[in-house]
C-alpha cells in the first residue's frame, strides 16, 4: 500500500473542474497540458467567448475516444470539454426576432426600444441606450449553440441562468478602450461603472428556457448561474419537466412491492447501463448549479425523488462564501446535497496554477465539510463529474 503523506494533495486520483472561464485569459490556455487538475469544463458565456471555446476544444478537447478509456489513459493534451451558452450578465444583448418580424438586426429606433423593454428602471437616456451593444437574434444564436453541440458531442450548454444582483455596466468610454487590457478577452465588465439598471428577469428566464430546452433537446447537461434568484430558477427549472415527473410509489405501493421481492423489478432510467439515450425531451438530463448559495432547503425540492432531472452542486472558495466557523449557510447546502451529487469547481478566468490551487482549496473545503477522507473524496467528485458530463460512470 502507498503510504499518504499526510496532507499531500492526491492529484494522482484524478481531479476535475466543472465550471472555469479560462477563454477570458487566452495567454495562458497553453498552460492546460501542464496543469495538475485532470480535466477542465470550460465555459462560453458572451458573443466573444463562444468560438475561443470551440477553439481551445479542437487543441485540448477530450474526444468520444478517450471517454471509453479510464482516466489514467486520458491524453496530457486531452484536458477540457467545451460549454456553449449565453450568459444571464448578457442577456439584454438578445432579442427575440418574432417581436420584430424576423428581423436579424435592429434599427436605432428598435434597439433603443428593445433595450426600454428589457431594462429596469426603463431608461429615457437614448445615447446609453444606443452605445450598449447591438442586440442580436437569439434564434440565430441557438442555432449557433446547435451547431456547436453537433461539432462537440460531449459538450455541454453553459453558463446560463438567472441573476437578480447584477447590473449592466456603462458604455466603454474612448479613454478607456485606449488602455483597456489587450490580454484579457473582451466583453466582460473590466472594471467599468455600472449602470443602473438590471435586466428583467421575464428576459432572463425567457433566454435560460430556450437553452434548457435545447439541452433536452440534445440531452447535453447545463451548468447554472442562479444569484438572489434560487427560488425563480427552481421554477424555471422545474416549468421544463412539468408532466414528465417521476411517479414516487406510495410506502404501500413500497411495502408490497418489498413483501414479494419485487423491489427492484421497475428499471430507473438512470440505472439503465446501457448506451446513453439521446432521445429528446422538454428538460435538461442533467444540471449543475455552480457555485451554489442558495438555501438548504431549496437544495431538497432538487433531490425529490420526482424530479426526473439529475441535479448536481458544485462548490469554489472563489465564488462561494463559506464561514469562518463551518455553519454558515454554504455549509448548511453543502451537507444537504447527496454525496453523489456534490462538484468541485474554480470557476477562474485563467488556467494554470491559481486555477490548480483554487481546486485543491475548493476539495478540501468539501471534504472538510462533509467529513470525508482526502481521497475518499477526490475519488467520489470525480465518478460525480463523469456522471454530471457524460451522464455515466
Ligand atoms: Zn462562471
Amino acid at each position: 500500500m502507498v503510504e499518504s503523506g499526510g496532507n499531500a494533495f492526491p492529484w494522482h486520483l484524478g481531479v476535475f473542474d466543472a465550471h472555469c472561464h479560462p477563454t477570458d485569459t487566452l495567454a495562458n490556455l497553453q498552460s492546460i497540458p501542464t496543469m495538475r487538475a485532470n480535466v477542465l469544463t470550460v465555459m462560453a458565456t458572451r458573443a466573444e467567448d463562444q468560438e475561443l471555446v470551440a477553439h481551445a476544444a479542437d487543441e485540448y478537447g477530450l474526444t468520444q475516444a478517450h471517454v471509453r478509456n479510464t482516466v489514467m489513459d486520458w491524453s496530457k493534451k486531452h484536458r477540457m470539454v467545451p460549454a456553449f451558452g449565453w450568459h444571464p450578465w448578457f442577456s439584454h444583448q438578445m432579442f427575440d426576432e418574432a417581436e420584430y418580424d424576423g428581423a436579424s438586426s435592429l434599427a436605432p429606433e428598435q434597439k433603443v426600444a428593445h433595450y426600454q423593454s428589457v431594462l429596469a428602471p426603463k431608461s429615457e437616456d437614448r445615447d446609453f441606450l444606443l452605445s450598449l451593444p447591438d442586440p442580436r437574434p437569439f434564434g440565430h444564436f441557438l442555432d449557433q449553440t446547435r451547431d456547436y453541440l453537433t461539432r462537440y458531442p460531449l459538450a455541454l450548454i453553459g453558463e446560463v441562468g438567472l441573476d437578480r444582483s447584477f447590473r449592466i455596466p456603462e458604455a466603454w468610454l474612448p479613454e478607456h478602450t485606449d488602455h483597456r487590457d489587450e490580454s484579457i478577452t473582451p466583453g466582460g465588465r473590466e472594471g467599468r461603472k455600472l449602470s443602473p439598471y438590471r435586466v428583467s428577469i421575464d428576459h432572463q428566464r425567457k433566454v435560460l428556457t430556450a437553452q434548457l430546452r435545447l439541452a433536452g433537446e440534445m440531452q447535453r447537461a447545463v451548468s447554472v448561474h442562479g444569484v438572489a434568484a434560487h427560488g425563480v430558477v427552481y421554477e424555471t427549472l422545474a416549468a421544463t419537466w412539468k408532466g414528465h415527473e417521476r411517479r414516487v410509489p406510495s410506502k404501500r405501493e413500497r411495502r408490497k412491492a418489498e413483501a414479494t421481492g419485487n423491489a427492484n423489478a421497475e428499471p430507473s432510467e438512470t440505472d439503465n447501463e446501457g448506451p446513453k439515450s439521446v432521445e429528446p425531451k422538454s428538460y435538461p438530463p442533467r444540471v449543475c448549479l455552480h457555485s451554489y448559495s442558495g438555501p438548504a432547503e431549496t437544495v431538497k425540492q432538487y433531490i425529490a425523488a420526482s424530479v426526473p432531472c439529475e441535479v448536481f452542486f458544485s462548490f469554489s472558495t472563489t465564488i462561494n462564501a463559506w464561514s469562518e466557523t463551518g455553519d454558515g449557510k454554504v455549509e448548511a447546502a453543502l451537507r444537504m446535497v447527496p454525496d453523489d451529487r456534490v462538484l468541485v469547481e474554480s470557476d477562474l478566468h485563467t488556467a494554470g496554477d491559481r486555477m490548480d490551487q483554487y481546486l485543491e482549496e475548493g476539495v478540501r473545503k468539501i471534504c472538510e465539510v462533509k467529513g470525508w477522507e482526502l481521497e475518499e473524496g477526490v475519488r467520489r467528485l470525480g465518478r460525480n463529474w463523469k456522471r454530471f458530463v457524460f451522464g455515466k460512470g
